[in-house]
């Protein structure tokens, strides 16, 4: 035997006998060396062998292509108290067709952003076995944190549409993830955390959907409940982008082109498209508004709403959002009436978001990286699977 396969060949207990080298696969005798056992069913010690157990095959981590394959008589012994039993080998588990390392190998391979198959092709496997090794992994909930964020991804799992996820924005770690978003079910996911958990959460940040705030005033009666800034943001950008979907409609063909290519434009900050170097943006972005009196109103306003994204502090915030419905209540302009309706009834909860810098976008990097499972496409249609995997991955 070169130094080389000793190395590769090297267990922890078992002896290697014998070593057959195929071109496709390499077979090894191996035995456990005899040695003193406690009886499991007496305790006391015997080394007495009774007989061996017909051959088993069990895979072993393969070399490269080379597949390979320990051939091994599990050993009985016999003891004084009339029983016998199976010598207790560290490296082969009863059953299991594959030796210990490599199935420790197989569920370190999941941690990693490749799918079942691939993780297959390479080790050799079919792709089922290294799901049933994998599936033996089950992650609970994880712990939440002092803020807890709530969001949903298109996951299409397990027949629905959405799928709920908490994250833990200050670890940036998903701490559960859920089938649906309905009340009723996500009131089992949270009635699950402990009460001592729950009370510690500082705050709960999700979008306007009531079921979210109801559930979050009943389990986290210490938290401050936020609407999360990017959430409503996007209610006051839509506003103004209906608008300008409205007049692009009216002027001709040219000029509605164009327009298409200055939504960026109208729907950035000023502050932004002054910093920007080139007489043509800023022209650009006027000379739109010049088509139309209602444009530029929407504009303004959709401005008037940045002041409020950018205030400092909670009353600052408040001072510039009751300047926004003003504003709003002067303009006669529907999409953003239907905003201020909208914002007014969730007006504490928004205000709240300049309680903290945390936001949902740390939830929408997991939504990447969701995102980025889906794609790999590992058995994704199975959502334990799939949350399993993810957090398997996040607990490297
Ligand atoms: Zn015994």
């Amino acid at each position: 035997m070169s130094n080389y396969s000793r190395k590769m060949f090297r267990f922890k207990e078992l002896n290697v006998k014998e070593i057959k080298n195929y071109e496709m696969e390499t077979i090894l005798k191996v035995e456990m060396p005899v040695k003193k056992h406690i009886c499991p069913w007496c305790s006391k010690t015997t080394q007495m062998i009774h007989d061996y157990l017909p051959e088993r095959k069990i895979k072993d981590i393969p070399f490269g292509k080379i597949k390979t394959t320990l051939i091994y008589k599990p050993r009985r012994y016999h003891c004084t108290c009339g029983k016998n039993f199976l010598e207790n080998c560290e490296e082969i588990i009863p059953r299991y067709k594959m030796t210990k390392r490599f199935i420790d190998l197989i569920i370190e391979e999941t941690r990693s952003l490749k799918s079942f198959k691939s993780i297959a092709n390479d080790l050799g496997v079919s792709p089922t076995t290294v799901i049933r090794i994998f599936d033996n992994i089950e992650y609970e909930q994880g712990n939440i944190g002092e803020i807890v964020c709530i969001d949903e991804f298109k996951g299409n799992l397990g027949g629905q549409k959405y799928q709920a996820v908490m994250v833990d924005p200050q670890t940036s770690k998903i701490t559960n993830m859920h089938r649906n978003r309905y009340k009723w079910e996500l009131n089992n996911v949270f009635k699950e955390i402990p009460k001592q958990e729950r009370y510690k959460v500082k705050f709960f940040i999700c979008d306007m959907w009531d079921s979210y705030i109801e559930l979050a005033q009943h389990f986290f009666p210490k938290a401050e409940i936020i609407v999360d800034r990017f959430h409503y943001t996007r209610y006051v950008t839509k506003a103004m982008n209906d608008i300008r979907v409205e007049i692009q409609k009216t002027v001709g063909k040219d000029l509605r082109v164009h327009m298409k290519h200055s939504r960026a434009l109208l729907l950035g900050r000023n502050e932004k498209v002054l910093k920007i170097d080139k007489y043509d943006a800023r022209t650009q972005l006027y000379e739109m508004l010049n088509l139309s009196p209602k444009l530029t109103t929407a504009y303004q306003l959709e401005q008037a709403w940045y002041k409020v994204n950018d205030s400092k502090d909670r009353m600052e915030a408040k001072i510039n959002m009751y300047r926004f419905y003003d504003l709003v209540a002067s303009s006669n302009l529907k999409e953003f009436q239907s905003v201020v309706e909208t914002f007014k009834n969730y007006e504490k909860y928004i205000l709240n978001s300049f309680l903290t810098k945390y936001t949902n976008s740390y939830a929408e990097g997991v939504n990447t990286l969701i995102k980025t499972f889906k794609r790999i496409g590992f058995g994704y249609r199975n959502l334990r699977r799939f949350r399993n995997r993810i957090m398997h991955y996040q607990n490297a």
